[in-house]
């Protein structure tokens, strides 16, 4: 059999060592510590100073302190994206908050404008304005920034951005992650760069980097003894872990260059296969990393042809391949709760597929790839 290609794999750069036996001969092998320090300079370097940086754990980590911070409670609502990974939404119900799930459109597979203020009016009426709006940039593809943010300016009602997909990803020339009231990103092993397990929080004052920095660190008040008045959480990043995001950084536009000539590799191999729509931009005001290729698979039921058919004939070479995320308004653990749309996610989970698109993804891989592609429709 030959090796397994995976979905997403990170490629290393060669210095992680160094860095992490920086953490080791320091002895600070625990959360903060120099390496975090750096790692967040260079993070916040590379968004042009655009935002402040808080190195956390995880992605997941960052969103719930991103609510903490808007001062979301018990029984408050906050709007989130439907077609999403769970770990957007999970938070919320930390805070013990009602989500409300809101249809994507199909142009960037993101938040609808239509949907959204529909959501929101009718939030209102019934008696409660959402505290929140979660909006991802999925698989790397910004969504309609412009739109969005001008229903939620007009609502007066604060954007967390989801960009942990979407660290190098641009609208108009405008890095995403720093539109919204707080950013976040991840560092999970399958992102764009990895510190193993670790995120980020992107907020816009030192104060607000703070306040981040006293929950993720136990909110400690300022005493001699430990001394708490509020809710604290071990959210830090640790020390040996942002070692690796140092070294991963240096190869950080690399990765982007490499995921997007995946995308152009998915465009030649799709070229002429009319059964699938590759999911790319649609004009020039966004630029996607292309973190995942995802593709629409027309079903075809005379030739057995459906994105289940294609992932199972991957498969058996070994080739690992997934449908989209199941939007969240059709899972078990969110059922009960509002959502708002016209089914756009429920389509684009029937037919939608993931591809192999790791920037560690060599020329070898990509030949299997394709030559399973092209033989299963035929060509
Ligand atoms: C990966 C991911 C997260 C969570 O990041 P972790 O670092 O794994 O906690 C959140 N949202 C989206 C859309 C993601 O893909």
């Amino acid at each position: 059999m030959d090796k397994r290609i995976f979905l997403s794999l990170a490629q290393q750069s060669g210095f992680e060592q160094e860095y992490i036996q920086k953490a080791l001969d320091f002895n600070w092998i625990t959360s903060g510590g120099p390496n975090v320090d750096d790692f967040e300079t260079k993070i916040q370097d590379y968004f042009n100073g655009e935002a402040f940086i808080t190195a956390l754990n995880s992605g997941t980590s960052a969103i719930h302190l991103a609510l903490i911070l808007l001062g979301v409670k018990a029984g408050d609502e906050v709007i989130c994206q439907t077609l999403t990974f769970s770990a957007s939404a999970n938070p919320i119900l930390y805070q013990n908050a009602t989500p409300v799930f809101v249809d994507s459109e199909q142009e960037t597979w993101n938040i609808c404008p239509n949907s959204l203020e529909i959501a929101i009016k009718d939030r209102i009426k019934k008696g409660k304005k959402p505290k929140a709006i979660i909006a991802v940039h999925l698989y790397g593809m910004p969504y309609k920034v412009d739109e969005i943010h001008a229903i939620a300016d007009r609502y007066e009602i604060p954007i967390i951005e989801d960009s942990a997909e979407a660290l190098g990803s641009k609208y108009k020339d405008k890095k995403c992650g720093t539109f919204g009231s707080f950013g976040i990103l991840s560092f999970n092993g399958n992102k764009i760069i990895t510190t193993s397990s670790g995120g980020a929080l992107l907020s816009n004052s030192s104060d607000l980097k703070e306040k981040a920095i006293f929950y993720a660190t136990q909110a400690r008040d300022k005493a001699v003894h430990y001394q708490h008045s509020e809710i604290g959480y071990n959210y830090r990043m640790s020390n040996v872990c942002a070692g690796v995001g140092l070294g991963q950084i240096k190869i950080l536009d690399l990765n982007i260059e490499t995921r997007r000539k995946n995308h152009s590799f998915y465009k030649d191999v799709f070229c002429d296969i009319e059964d699938v729509e590759l999911f790319e931009v649609s004009n020039e005001n966004f630029y996607s990393n292309y973190w995942l290729n995802t593709i629409l698979v027309k079903p075809n039921s005379q030739n057995n042809i459906n994105k289940e058919t294609l992932r199972l004939a991957l498969e058996t070479e070994n080739i690992e391949s997934r449908p989209i995320w199941k939007p969240m308004h059709l899972q078990p653990i969110f059922r009960e709760f509002p959502y708002y749309g016209e089914k756009v996610a429920e389509e684009l989970f029937l037919n939608g597929l993931c591809l192999p698109s790791g920037s560690s993804l060599t020329n070898e891989d990509k030949y299997r790839i394709k030559k399973v592609i092209r033989s299963f429709f035929n060509c």
